[in-house]
């Protein structure tokens, strides 16, 4: 009998516990998402005033007869403008797939389009570099937010170009494979040293962050790649040499049925 009143108080302080804990990770979840809600909001209550000093930047360049200093004045507000609206813009993405809102836009996505696209958009940019750009790409529908995975191919290639050397070069493949997916962007840049390779996915990181600034960088496109790749299901992840260069590789699912797959897997 001892034995059993034993074995009952015990349940009862596990349950209690329980209790506990998940009344715990509720006040949790609340604050990540309050948090993340605040985030967004800020990021576009602050989009409206930024649009408003661009436009105005650009009407003040547009009148005729004007000193240089002011010209030179009125550009480094037009560029530090646009600069802030790539932070915003990021930050807004960032506390959507935080709030679980990315993938509620899933529709059927060409991914082989947006890539070719991609790097069409920014061959251009390249070869101003010396960089030039590779690709061998596969037709692949998927189920996922277009602009975001837009936005995951165009970070990735950015980089490759923007920390590569004069006379560089970039490869892009899309290859389908078993249910999923794989991206691959490799590059013959500077590569990333051990040090810093564990830290590149956090948010505000930069290596270098006079030449990233110099660059237009904010240290946000690979968080963001990391969350849009979560969102979708999906694993990234790099192999870097010093002064050789980095492959980023990405394995999103074909299906909803896929994610559980690559989650086995990795
Ligand atoms: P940024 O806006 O500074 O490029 P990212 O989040 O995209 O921010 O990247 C973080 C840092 O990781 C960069 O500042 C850069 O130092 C490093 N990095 C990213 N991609 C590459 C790459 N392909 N080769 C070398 N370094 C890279």
């Amino acid at each position: 009998l001892s034995g059993r009143i034993e074995t009952a108080a015990v349940e009862n302080e596990l349950a209690d516990l329980a209790g506990v804990l998940n009344a715990m990770f509720a006040r949790l979840e609340g604050a990540f998402a309050r948090q993340a809600q605040f985030t967004a909001d800020a990021s576009h209550e602050l989009r409206t005033p930024l649009a408003v000093i661009k436009s105005n930047a650009e009407l003040a360049l547009s009148r005729p007869r004007e000193s240089e200093e002011y010209r030179r004045t009125i550009e480094a507000c037009r560029k530090a403008a646009d600069r802030m609206t790539g932070i915003v813009d990021g930050l807004l993405l960032l506390a959507r797939a935080d709030n679980g809102r990315l993938d509620s836009r899933t529709e059927a996505i060409d991914l082989g389009e947006i890539v070719d696209e991609t790097v069409g958009l920014l061959t251009a940019m390249a070869g101003e570099k010396g960089v030039r750009i590779s690709a061998d790409i596969d037709t692949v529908q998927l189920p996922g937010d277009a602009e975001a995975l837009g936005r995951l191919v165009s970070n990735l290639l950015v980089n490759a170009v923007l920390y590569n050397r004069p006379g560089g070069s970039v490869s892009v493949s899309l290859r389908a494979a078993r249910g999923s997916v794989v991206l691959t962007v490799a590059d013959s840049g500077c590569g990333i040293s051990e040090e810093d390779q564990s830290h590149i996915f956090e948010r505000f990181f930069r290596v270098d962050r006079a030449r990233s600034r110099a660059s237009g960088g904010t240290g946000l496109g690979l968080a963001i790649c990391r969350s849009i790749v979560d969102a979708h299901g999906g694993v990234i992840g790099f192999t870097s040499q010093v002064n050789e260069g980095t492959t980023f590789k990405v394995r999103l699912p074909l299906s909803r049925q896929g994610v559980s797959a690559i989650a086995e897997e990795n």
